[in-house]
């Protein structure tokens, strides 16, 4: 038989994935969260009707998770194109994108010069192989870091007024050490689908499952440990990391913007990326009713939140000519992203009996797939006798 008595520790993606898989079993669990909330690392305020998401987030279309789970058609996506404006040190601004999926990239990225002509064919290139692989061939590539491989088909140049940004505002690390399985995942990801956000906000794809969950008995406030929690149920799933978990953090600044102003357009569906910027990595731009608002990420996080700041608006004013207005929100999180050295798609099932089951993306590797994919594994070994 199996157990009915199950604990779910941490209301994040993963604890409210299993905690979805459990009811759709027959099982109802009790799901005790820490904070007042649902939703972990996933947490939207708003200023008007303009959503600022704690910490810059996309939903990436072709996430399988994210097809099982989310009906994205109510979700009213703001979709990204597939390119990016590169607002480079020297004052140049080029706009560099897939031509091939929406042709208005194919004149500017042709004369684009952070990209040389061998580049643009390298990535045409890795674009056909890294799409026709699976997600399981990607995971049982040989690893190393993302910055080697680049190395050994781009050209410094394009590296630095792209992938470093780029894919550093992905993986909020600048070096790019993160593990080339996790860039070829990224990548397949972008190539099958898009980049995208709700119109309420990352917030809402908590919302469209928290709907569903009708028969979990939901704890907030609940600071447990495993100890306490084993003491009053038959099996816990735990579903936040160890203390010495190590994190990557990121600092989010939103400034009001003028509706008029430059590039405001534009930036709300193609990111705004600051190579060699020791401040800002990226921006973007939301519209709302009667304002806009101008969001501008970095990577890590700084002592001096102030200064950075300033040097944020002077780097985003001297390199675009955006004027960022008043600070109207900022975001400071040092555990965003969990570092981790050996990335799995899938669980390890070694502790399938155990009356602990571990859950979360820091197992795996740092997404809201993940999230999800353990979630349901956690559920599914919970219900093993
Ligand atoms: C700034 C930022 C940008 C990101 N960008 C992207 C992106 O673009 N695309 C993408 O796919 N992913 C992105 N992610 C990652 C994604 O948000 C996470 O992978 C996902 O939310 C992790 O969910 P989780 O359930 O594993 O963990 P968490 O969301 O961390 O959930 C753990 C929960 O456990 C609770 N908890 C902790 N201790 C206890 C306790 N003792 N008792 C009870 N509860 C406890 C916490 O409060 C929390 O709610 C980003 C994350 C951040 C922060």
């Amino acid at each position: 038989m199996p157990s009915s008595d199950i604990a779910i520790l941490g209301g994040g993606i993963s604890g409210i994935i299993a905690a979805l898989e459990l009811e759709a079993r027959g099982v109802f669990p009790t799901l005790y969260e820490s904070s007042g909330r649902l939703g972990g690392r996933v947490k939207t305020d708003f200023f008007d009707d303009i959503p600022l998401d704690h910490g810059f987030q996309v939903l990436l279309t072709a996430y399988p998770e994210v097809i099982k789970y989310l009906d994205l058609s109510v979700l009213e996506l703001n979709y990204f194109k597939p390119g990016a404006y590169i607002f480079r040190k020297d004052g140049k601004v080029e706009l560099i994108g897939d031509a091939f999926r929406d042709p208005s990239f194919l004149w500017p990225t042709i004369k684009a010069n952070s990209a040389g002509l061998l580049d643009k064919v390298k990535l045409l290139g890795e674009q056909r192989r890294i799409s026709a692989l699976s997600v399981d061939e990607i995971f049982n590539q040989i690893d190393r870091p993302t910055i080697d491989s680049l190395h050994s088909k781009y050209s410094r140049r394009f590296i630095n007024q792209f992938f470093k940004p780029f894919y550093g505002g992905i993986f909020l690390e600048k070096q790019l050490k993160t593990t080339v399985i996790q860039f070829e995942f990224v990548f397949h990801m972008f190539a099958k689908g898009y980049a995208a956000m709700p119109k309420r906000g990352m917030q809402a794809v908590i919302d469209q499952l928290c709907e569903k969950l009708t028969k979990t008995k939901v704890l907030l406030n609940q600071k447990v440990t495993i100890e306490e929690a084993l003491n009053r149920h038959d099996k816990v799933i735990q579903t936040f990391a160890e203390k010495d978990q190590k994190w990557h953090g990121t600092e989010v600044f939103y400034f009001e913007l003028p509706n008029t102003s430059k590039y405001s357009d534009i930036l709300q569906h193609v990111i705004g990326l600051f190579p060699d910027s020791n401040s800002v990595n990226s921006i973007h731009v939301l519209k709302g009713r009667n304002t806009s608002i101008l969001s501008a990420t970095a990577i890590g996080v700084s002592e001096d939140s102030e200064r950075l700041e300033m040097s944020i608006r002077e780097e985003i004013k001297m390199r675009s000519g955006i004027e960022p207005g008043k600070l109207v929100k900022h975001f400071k999180i040092e555990k965003a992203l969990p570092v981790i050295s050996e990335i799995r798609l899938k669980p390890d099932s070694s502790n399938a009996d155990s009356a602990v089951i571990w859950s979360g993306d820091y197992l795996l590797y740092p997404s809201l797939n993940a999230a999800m994919s353990s979630g349901r594994n956690a559920a599914e070994k919970a219900l093993q006798a």
